[in-house]
């Protein structure tokens, strides 16, 4: 299985990602926690990215395409994987479309976690107070909200042209949610195998 989750800042891509990556048996790869990993150890990249994330802006395409192309070339990623958080604006859709051409590879499923934009911004908020990102303050959450209607949300349309989109309802407890990710996904692949 080759998957991408996608959803507006607060949808629960991560949390959902996790679940859905360990039931298939692949990875899931966050774009956003690899650079909060670089900026926690200080790393060259991390220097780079920290303000930009702290603005709640997209870290330039050439430092994210590598670093997902150098993270799926990794061993555990040949047999599939769940990209959570990429791409993120169309020049990235073509980056990975040829990454995946070049390997020989396509993808199985976008999945979109649809929550109301109202919900979105008191689930942030909250975790703020839990976990205490530096991105989730409300100037920073209402610029990634900008950045994922006016750069992100288009990509839905297109993968919806590709046969690929899966929407799902993202409001509800955390398990409802995966059982309802789990569902549709299984029907749209053995759908896809005829
Ligand atoms: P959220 O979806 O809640 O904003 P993420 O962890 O996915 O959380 O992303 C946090 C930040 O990391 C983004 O606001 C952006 O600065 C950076 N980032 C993550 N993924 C990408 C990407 N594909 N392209 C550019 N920047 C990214």
């Amino acid at each position: 299985m080759r998957m991408l989750i996608m959803g507006a800042p607060g949808a629960g891509k991560g949390t959902q990602a996790g679940a859905i990556a360990e039931h298939y048996g692949i990875p899931a790869i966050s774009t956003g926690d690899m650079f909060r990993t670089n900026i926690k150890n200080g790393t060259e990249l991390g220097q780079k990215v920290k303000s930009i994330m702290d603005a709640g802006d997209l870290v330039p395409d050439e430092l994210t395409d590598a670093i997902v192309a150098d993270r799926l070339n990794q061993d555990d990623a040949a047999e599939g994987f769940l990209l959570d958080g990429y791409p993120r604006n169309m020049h990235q859709v073509q980056s990975l479309d040829e990454y995946l051409t070049e390997h020989g590879q396509a993808l199985d499923a976008v999945v979109s976690l649809d929550v109301d934009p109202q919900l979105l911004t008191e689930r942030l908020l909250k975790r703020a107070q839990i976990e205490g990102r530096s991105d989730d303050n409300e100037e920073t959450i209402r610029n990634r909200m900008e950045v994922y209607t006016d750069l992100t949300q288009p990509l839905l349309d297109h993968y919806e042209k590709a046969g690929l989109l899966i929407t799902v309802d993202g409001v509800g407890e955390i398990d409802a949610v995966r059982e309802r990710v789990l569902a549709a996904l299984d029907d749209k692949t053995s759908n896809a195998k005829g």
